[in-house]
């Protein structure tokens, strides 16, 4: 079950009182996509995931909280570029606000603008705005290639973020890169599930595929199947 939480939030940049609905609790039924996207109910509550301020624009998951850099970060031209930015859909605008906030607070190599430029993504597919998609997947794949240069990882035990990574690039047609970070990928995964995520990847890669699939397994390492463009609900 999905639960909403309105609440009147006093944004952490400016001041200004604003009515937010934040997420309280969601669930979900089946697999999820191969970048993570979740499947329904919870893939449809990304509206709920970040806030924006009506005044100054702030992004954030919570705009009652901003680190000490926001209040430079939204003033700045790059910033407010963004937020107006008539190419991307007005919820991947929110996200991408997001990013630059956690940017300028953690730098690029951070798990917070990975997160948000995916998010931006996933927001850009269900607007059908493919180019739009293409270019947040790239921001996502730029700051997660800077992650790993840093040491960091995404996902913990980091196997699996070579399988995001593959799919963020094939998603965005980058097939060689896509090819380079499964196979990566492969040779470091050891168990059966991440193996054939691996494997999966380098199918559609070899298809030239750029649609969502999603990782159906029971989580007894059953064949992986991949769906077609959609997620699938468990029977
Ligand atoms: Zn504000």
């Amino acid at each position: 079950m999905t639960e909403p939480l309105d609440c009147d939030d006093r944004c952490a940049v400016c001041g200004t009182v604003s009515h937010q609905t934040h997420l309280l609790s969601t669930t979900y039924f089946g697999a999820s996509d191969l970048d993570g996207r979740p499947p329904q109910m919870t893939r449809s509550t990304m509206p709920w995931w970040v806030s924006r301020c009506p005044e100054c624009g702030y992004c954030a998951p919570d705009i009652s909280k901003a680190p000490a850099t926001a209040g430079e970060t939204v003033r700045s031209e790059a910033y407010q570029a963004q937020l107006n930015d008539p190419r991307m859909p007005d919820l991947a605008r929110s996200f991408l606000c997001a990013a630059l906030v956690a940017e300028a607070d953690k730098g690029l190599a951070s798990g917070g603008v990975v997160r948000c430029c995916l998010c931006a993504a996933w927001a850009c597919d269900d607007a059908k705005s493919a180019d739009a998609a293409i270019e947040c997947r790239l921001r996502a794949a730029a700051a997660l290639e800077a992650l790993h240069k840093r040491g960091g990882r995404y996902v913990r035990g980091g196997v699996e973020d070579f399988a995001l990574l593959a799919d963020l690039y094939r998603r965005a047609g980058r097939f060689d890169d896509a090819g380079v970070a499964a196979s990566v990928g492969l040779r470091k995964a050891g168990s059966t599930v991440p193996r054939r995520l691996m494997e999966l990847e380098l199918r559609l890669i070899a298809a030239a595929d750029t649609t969502a699939h999603n990782c159906d397994y029971n989580g007894r390492g059953r064949e992986l199947s991949p769906g077609v463009g959609r997620t699938r609900r468990r029977r």
